[in-house]
């Protein structure tokens, strides 16, 4: 299968060279870029070599260089000022891997709304409880 993620990734070197060590093109980044990053619209997805879910375009004027966090960051979606699902990254701000952590916030906030979910949690706890108990170790 030919991989087009990979193909456009090979075509972008060979045109524009290593984008390794240039500086960041994101807005206020003073990081230094790991590679090439999708900062256009993404016309393709798919899986890369690894299996891990990629998106790419095939228009190399799409393609800036970003360091890891920026690039993880573009990688799930939404632009420089906002996440997926609206939330403004000034306020909410990024987990490392590039989650945003409104998204998090709401998953959180989601699951725990859940009356399962508590009943799941509340049960496993007191079994935790029980289980040291039997132990002897001190509560
Ligand atoms: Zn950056
Ligand atoms: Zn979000």
């Amino acid at each position: 299968m030919t991989n087009g993620y990979r193909l456009i990734h090979d075509e972008l070197k060979d045109r524009r060279g290593s984008a390794i060590g240039l500086p960041c093109a994101a807005p206020d980044c003073r990081r230094l870029a790991d590679g090439w990053g999708l900062v256009g619209e993404a016309s393709h997805y798919g899986e890369d070599s690894m299996g891990r879910a990629v998106r790419w375009s095939n228009d190399l004027n799409d393609y800036a260089p970003l360091c890891d966090s920026h690039n993880n960051l573009l990688d799930r979606g939404g632009d420089w000022l906002y996440c997926p699902n609206g939330h403004y990254r000034a306020t909410f701000g990024t987990h490392r891997n590039g989650r945003c952590k409104g998204c998090t916030r709401d998953s959180l906030r989601a699951r725990y709304a859940d009356p399962e979910y508590r009943a799941r949690a509340n049960a496993r706890r007191r079994e935790l409880a029980a289980a040291r108990r039997t132990n002897g170790e001190p509560r």
